[in-house]
């Protein structure tokens, strides 16, 4: 019997790009490549051996969802405390790494990055799986297994790009010693989807470590921001979408030239014209299933921060251990803080990761459309601004396919910015 493979989820535009697919086909069939802004899986038909009923391809796709809830209480021990937007957790942080370059130069304040240099250099693991950019293409991310701390810091900061992990679960069946793998909270389900499948690879893993994700952006929007910005991408001699400073900006070095453009500007400028279809489904925002989750946090007195600072969530008591020993040994700063404090400060993308996904999937399962399924409640009821809310980032996405169409963009910023200002 034919049973469905990734083909059927990319048909479907359930594919996240996490790679996972391509490690687990035992045939080497699948293989990753750009479409479309999006990097995505297709089978080599000639080696694909699904006619003999195999589909482990499907198995393991994080694209059709899964059961955050159920699975993060088989993972997941201990005394934990239960939250209707970040699944179990043990503790809430905020933090930052103690080395000025490294919380500067990093995303938020260098949690991730730090913490994993304190973790090689005391040797509880022999490498993390990370992503940067790659030299010969500086805008283009390239995943890799970090083993020094100058690799870790070649990986630093956020890509709001897609970015698969393919190739990497196979390298690390050949090595000896352990990892941790960094991901969006995408790629740990399809990791956790890998390691149930063939749970001896778990043994490999100290913790997955996620980022909280609102939603990536398909290439096109990074190459929508330098035509935006007049910048000529083959002149790109280095490139960071989050550099120097909380928040930060994006920072492009040329030959002879720096420019610097603040996040908080570029970023609203994207709304959600370049989110890929899949993303509008995820209702993942924390990484439920990561042991440590790791972000921003833009409220109190925590937005006065100039230079970086992480909100973490922790969910393993092993991990949990390590950054209070982290901390004691002056390696990260770190404080407890109430989980509510970290909702505050997602709130706009919290509500986004439920309410419009949750009409999304109720919207797309009416007209027939296959959705990710999970077992987590969602809002049935909706409101005359969400189903607008809905519409609009319908057309956005048509928009941003459209290079023709990106002077639309601009338009709609500036009277975006207009009304903004007038009410
Ligand atoms: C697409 C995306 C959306 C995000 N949305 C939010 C949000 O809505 N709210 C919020 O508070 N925070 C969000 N974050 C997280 C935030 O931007 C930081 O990544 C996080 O706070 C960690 O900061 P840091 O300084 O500790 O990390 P750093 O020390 O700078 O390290 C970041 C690590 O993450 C890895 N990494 C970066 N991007 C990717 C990627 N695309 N795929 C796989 N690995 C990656 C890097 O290789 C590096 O190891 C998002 C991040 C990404 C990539």
């Amino acid at each position: 019997m034919i049973k469905k493979t990734i083909e059927n989820v990319v048909k479907n535009d359930l594919c996240t790009g996490c790679g996972v697919c391509e490690d687990v086909c035992p045939q080497g069939a699948i293989h990753f490549s750009l479409q479309d802004g999006l990097s995505i899986p297709k089978i080599d038909k000639a080696i694909c051996i699904n006619h003999k009923g195999c589909n482990r391809c499907y198995q393991i796709c994080s694209g059709v969802g899964m059961n955050l809830r159920g699975i993060a209480k088989t993972i997941f021990t201990g005394n934990l405390k239960s939250d209707y937007y970040a699944g179990s957790y043990q503790n809430a942080y905020a933090g930052f790494s103690n080395n000025y370059d490294i919380r500067f130069h990093s995303a938020s304040g260098g949690m991730i990055s730090q913490f994993l240099i304190f973790l090689l250099e005391k040797g509880f693991i022999n490498g993390a799986i990370i992503t940067k950019f790659r030299e010969n293409s500086p805008t283009s991310p390239i995943s890799f297994i970090a083993t020094t701390e100058e690799e870790i810091m070649n990986g630093k900061s956020s890509k709001y790009c897609p970015v698969s992990l393919n190739g990497l679960i196979s390298e690390i069946n050949m090595l000896k010693g352990k990892y941790i793998v960094v991901g969006l909270p995408c790629h740990i389900q399809g990791f956790r989807k890998y390691e149930l499948m063939y749970p001896k690879f778990r043994e490999k893993i100290v913790g997955y470590f996620s980022t909280y994700c609102s939603s990536i952006r398909t290439f096109n929007g990074t190459d929508y921001l330098f035509s935006h910005y007049k910048i000529d991408k083959t002149k790109i001699l280095s490139f960071s979408y989050r550099d120097d400073g909380c928040m930060g900006y994006m920072k492009i070095t040329t030959e002879g030239e720096i420019i610097k453009i603040p996040y908080r500007e570029y970023f609203q400028m994207l709304k959600s014209f370049f989110k890929p279809k899949r993303c509008l489904y995820c209702i993942d925002h924390y990484g439920d299933l990561a042991d440590v989750s790791f972000g921003d946090i833009q409220t109190g007195r925590y937005r006065k921060d100039k230079i970086g600072i992480n909100s973490i969530i922790s969910r393993n008591s092993k991990l949990d251990k390590l950054l209070i020993q982290a901390k004691n040994e002056n390696f990260i700063d770190l404080e407890k803080i109430e989980l509510s404090t970290i909702h505050k400060s997602q709130r706009a993308m919290l509500s986004h990761k439920r309410r419009i996904s949750g009409l999304n999937i109720q919207i797309e399962k009416r007209l027939g459309n296959e959705t990710p399924n999970y077992d987590i409640q969602l809002q049935t009821n909706y409101s005359l601004i969400d189903y607008i809310a809905y519409l609009t980032i319908k057309v956005q996405r048509q928009i941003g396919k459209r290079r023709y169409l990106w002077p639309l963009i601009d338009v709609y910023n500036v009277l975006f910015a207009l009304i903004k200002y007038l009410s």
